[in-house]
């Protein structure tokens, strides 16, 4: 851990995609510290136009960045909507890390997600296991460009001297998620999906692949706290996987859901559907020895997802 943390008092905080889930929870972690937080609206700053990019943050002056802007979906929006995932998420990445950079800006934080790491490392997977092996080909493109932006970092640090760093959060869940039927995350769509069976009263409900990939799940607001707290402590070259350590396989944390919302039906499985990498827990010893850990349980945080499900604005 540094021995001077670094000092967020009174500095202009730039959220980037501050209108997604991890971005939304940053904005909400952040309005607990004395800081100046920006955003920008899409329809000012299109931040895969690389010129209106630098243009912002030479007029705007951020000090700190938080890079939460991303193209994301589940398993099938990654298989799917390849071209889009790659090139949205490379231009991304290259537009905020050099304009960051031009700008003179003291500390960035990069996310880049579990998914980065090959498809058959060893679990739970360490940070060093990044580039050992073949990646999961339903969302290669997704992962290249989040390790673009990950040596981008490593780069800028070692031949500017930036304090950029990166952090890799496992599969998150909460307020602010994307419940589109087909291209969301498995949390979300089976919320929805258990949510709608329940008061159609099914007497099943589908879940996608065979049930037995093992998946570890975070609470965003879990991961916004590790942001900053990564943010103010760490200042390594190297990345930090950020998790809760502990995964469970599909098919139990379809019974979570189960239980979340009250649906009483049968499960059934479509094998016709992706199962992706069979198992994805991270290693988090080195997110322990900065001093940070988890604190919303699974069941704790399905309810509180499953809450903030039920309360989203319409057609979202
Ligand atoms: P992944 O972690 O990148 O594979 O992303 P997902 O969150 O989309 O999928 C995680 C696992 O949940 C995969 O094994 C999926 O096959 C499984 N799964 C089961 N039902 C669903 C569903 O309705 N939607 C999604 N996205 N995944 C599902």
């Amino acid at each position: 851990m540094a021995a001077v943390p670094f000092e967020l008092k009174g500095k202009k905080v730039f959220v980037a995609g501050h209108r997604g889930m991890v971005g939304s929870a940053l904005v909400r972690r952040l309005a607990r510290e004395d800081v100046d937080i920006l955003t920008v609206q899409r329809s000012e700053v299109d931040l895969l136009n690389q010129a209106e990019t630098n243009r912002w943050f030479e007029k705007a002056r951020p000090q700190v960045v938080l890079h939460a802007a991303a193209k994301v979906g589940g398993i099938h929006a990654n298989n799917t909507l390849r071209a889009e995932f790659i090139y949205e998420n490379l231009q991304l990445a290259a537009n905020v890390i050099h304009a960051a950079h031009v700008n003179g800006v003291e500390k960035l934080l990069f996310l880049g997600s579990s998914c980065i790491y090959p498809k058959l490392a060893p679990q739970p997977l360490r940070e060093d296991s990044l580039l050992t092996g073949e990646l999961e080909p339903t969302n290669e493109p997704y992962a290249i460009a989040k390790i673009a932006g990950v040596k981008m970092v490593e780069a800028y640090r070692s031949q500017y001297g930036s304090d950029f760093i990166s952090l890799m959060p496992t599969n998150l869940y909460g307020p602010g998620d994307n419940y589109h039927p087909e291209y969301s995350h498995v949390v979300a769509a089976l919320i929805r999906r258990f949510h709608e069976a329940k008061e159609a009263g099914a007497p099943s409900v589908a879940v996608w692949g065979t049930g037995t990939p093992r998946r570890e799940f975070l609470y965003v607001d879990d991961m916004a706290d590790a942001s900053i707290h990564l943010l103010r402590h760490y200042s390594g070259g190297t990345l930090v996987n950020v998790g809760t350590g502990e995964d469970i396989t599909i098919a139990e944390f379809a019974r979570v859901v189960a239980k979340t919302v009250s649906y009483t039906g049968e499960i059934v499985y479509d094998p016709s559907r992706p199962d992706g990498t069979p198992r994805k827990l991270l290693d988090v010893s080195r997110l322990a020895e900065l001093g940070w850990k988890a604190r919303t349980s699974l069941e704790e945080g399905m309810k509180l997802a499953y809450r903030a499900f039920l309360e989203r604005k319409p057609g979202t």
